[in-house]
């Protein structure tokens, strides 16, 4: 009890103290096991266990309280409470995922090591948001060095792709790519998640590459029961999966419908893949008898039987393949407040942002605007505090939508990152937000010299986030995509292919000038991903210690789950799950500020009209959605309790995730 009461001095939560106080502790791994004997016998790491009333629970066992047990997909479940770590922690949005990752932990590899076996594993549990033909960005922190250095995994445009490779069969035939240009071959990028973890293992793993392909190798061998999640993506994407023979024979069965929520399923060429890959690293993806098959499939030019049509083949080529290359890049930090935020710069847009959102934010007392009637849920935000949320993320979309895209075809205005992010620019934005009226919908900045160019919008909802803390103090913050929900529809080897290239415009240019994200051939689309690490900021101005690993899925509000996580904790004092549970809320930069539905904390009826929140807002001049907003915020937060270096782990409510660590 003596952490619980110095938790309470920490976070000055005391209302919250006597719900939190049993599961905190209880709800992590370590510690746990003098509450019983494990009612499974399973031989797996101590550490790595759920405790429940009942005692210690392996995830993946079928016990009662397993939370690897299948359960419908719910819109958010309630009462999850922040979960507690000594000295390694992992946050993912599947159980089983989240416990090959503290396994490795466990063992004493590192978070790159964790971060390679999470991902083997959600690319089968969770094959509807991430996987082997997608693409991943890594914010890696290295706790000697105190540095962060960020991973590009983005798929790319194939060689041959045009301007107008998405929005026309060609140029002699001006109509759209069949079915359309998601479910044609135009839509899949040259998947980079294995190069990148190839290239972050090779920087910061200690285990052998190949002993973190077990866990996914096992699981897709023997099979595993479908989770609630997984179950609604085979039933919502039914009929598109209809097109690939290879789709219908893995996610439907033999009478053609959906397999369901708890049926086990095996998945043997995944299986496969995995195992080639573990012994013959990312080449054995990359070129040869893989690459040759996702070849073949985005080639493809009629669907199977079951849906018969014509199909839009891609450009893409062995040669695009073998020729993929992930790549280091600098992050893009600013210095919010005491810390110092850190995340993902272009070819995504989320990392700048980010960090233009909390630049114009330090111009604001935030502290006083925070959630009022605190709970675990994370309370009921404030209207003045979203207000002004909202308000900069109207000014900072609007820089992303004209000016952010991969920054090797594009250059960013005037000196780049540094001037978008320049104290006395985000100012002057600042002082566009006015406390009485919202804006509607902001321009975008000017910078001098800045070539004329187009905006766009774009991007879609299939992602997941990863949050990992070593025993080292190392941490990896990965957002991994196959962009949409089942991508492309394309099954090849036990895996799904992307449809990234949807996130770049189909259009290549406006009434402006040519648009920053247009397809050319070769280029990254613009991604609004933003994997971040918060640090502590030295007296000098150095790089301190971790504070934070954050991220979400949920394309272009990805911008918005991030900043209130991270606000949460900052300027609100939320511990990590009341950060990852906090109500969504923000604004794209239209005359709609979306306030989550979904959250308990929400009267949603009615079109919100009984909320104090959303009629707040609507006095302000804000059009307000309630509309659910399925984040999946992943948090790893270290905090002091009783002078001690602990970990404290959220996962998002709004899915299935789950929080492991010692
Ligand atoms: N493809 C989107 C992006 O890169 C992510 C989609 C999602 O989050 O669901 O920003």
């Amino acid at each position: 009890m003596s952490d619980l009461i110095s938790l309470r001095r920490r976070f000055a939560l005391a209302p919250l103290l006597a719900a939190l106080s049993t599961a905190l502790w209880a709800s992590g791994c370590g510690g746990d096991n003098d509450k019983g004997p494990l009612p499974d016998a399973t031989p797996v790491s101590t550490a790595c266990l759920v405790s429940t009333d009942a005692g210690g629970v392996t995830v993946g066992s079928g016990v009662p309280g397993d939370p690897g047990l299948p359960e419908p997909s719910s819109g958010y479940r309630v009462g999850k409470q922040a979960v507690s770590g000594k000295t390694f922690m992992v946050s993912t949005a599947n159980p089983r995922a989240t416990q090959a990752g503290c396994e490795v932990l466990a063992a004493g590899g590192s978070a790159a090591d964790a971060a390679v076996a999470v991902q083997m594993v959600l690319g089968l549990v969770e094959p509807q948001s991430s996987g082997l033909g997608g693409g991943t960005f890594v914010v890696y922190y290295d706790a000697a060095s105190k540095t962060v250095q960020t991973y590009d995994g983005r798929e790319t445009a194939p060689a041959g792709a045009t301007e107008n490779y998405l929005r026309w069969i060609s140029d002699a035939q001006q109509t759209a790519p069949l079915p359309n240009a998601r479910a044609s071959g135009r839509s899949i990028g040259t998947p980079g998640t294995v190069r990148v973890l190839e290239m972050l293992h090779s920087d910061h793993g200690s285990r052998p590459w190949a002993s973190l392909f077990d866990a996914g190798i096992a699981l897709a061998s023997n099979g595993f029961p479908i989770s609630g999640r997984m179950a609604d993506a085979i039933a919502g994407a039914r009929s598109n999966l209809l097109r690939d023979p290879d789709a219908v024979a893995y996610f439907l069965k033999a009478d053609g419908t959906s397999k369901l929520l708890g049926e086990t399923i095996q998945n043997p060429d995944y299986a496969a893949t995995l195992q080639a890959i573990a012994s013959g690293g990312a080449a054995a993806f990359y070129s040869g008898a893989i690459a040759a098959d996702i070849v073949a499939e985005i080639n493809r030019t009629e669907a199977g039987a079951d849906a018969p049509g014509a199909l839009t083949p891609g450009a893409t080529t062995l040669a695009d393949l073998a020729g993929y290359q992930a790549v280091r890049r600098n992050p893009v930090c600013i210095d919010y407040r005491a810390h110092r935020v850190c995340g993902m710069g272009p070819p995504s847009s989320g990392g700048i942002a980010v960090a233009q959102t909390l630049g114009i934010l330090e111009n604001f007392g935030l502290n006083a605007f925070g959630p009022s009637a605190l709970d675990i849920e994370g309370g009921k935000p404030s209207v003045m505090g979203v207000h002004l949320i909202s308000e900069a993320q109207r000014l900072a979309y609007a820089d992303r939508n004209k000016y952010v895209a991969d920054t090797d075809f594009v250059p960013l205005p005037a000196n780049g990152v540094s001037s978008m992010l320049d104290k006395a620019y985000l100012r002057d934005r600042a002082n566009l937000i006015s406390f009485s009226a919202s804006m509607g919908v902001a321009l975008p900045g000017v910078f001098p010299g800045a070539v004329a160019l187009g905006s766009s919008d774009q991007e879609g909802k299939g992602t997941s986030h990863v949050s990992i803390v070593d025993a080292q103090g190392n941490a990896v913050s990965m957002t991994t995509t196959i962009e949409s929900g089942m991508g492309a529809y394309r099954f090849v080897r036990g895996f799904l292919l992307n449809n990234e290239l949807t996130d770049f415009s189909a259009t290549p240019s406006d009434a402006a000038g040519p648009i920053a994200n247009r397809v050319q051939p070769l280029k990254r689309p613009r991604s609004s991903m933003a994997p971040t690490v918060v640090l502590q900021r030295n007296a000098d101005g150095s790089n301190g210690e971790l504070l934070m690993a954050t991220g979400s899925p949920g394309g272009a509000t990805i911008i918005q789950f991030v900043t209130k996580t991270v606000v949460g904790v900052l300027d609100w004092g939320l511990d990590a799950q009341q950060a990852t549970s906090l109500v969504n809320f923000g604004s794209s930069n239209s005359t709609t500020t979306g306030i989550g539905g979904e959250h308990p904390n929400i009267v949603a009826a009615d079109n919100g009209n009984g909320d104090a929140l959303v009629t707040g807002l609507r006095a302000l001049g804000h059009v307000v959605s309630v509309s659910a907003q399925s984040s999946g915020v992943s948090t790893v937060l270290k905090v002091q309790v009783d002078g001690q270096p602990r970990l404290q782990g959220g996962a998002d409510p709004r899915r299935e995730g789950l929080v492991l660590g010692d």
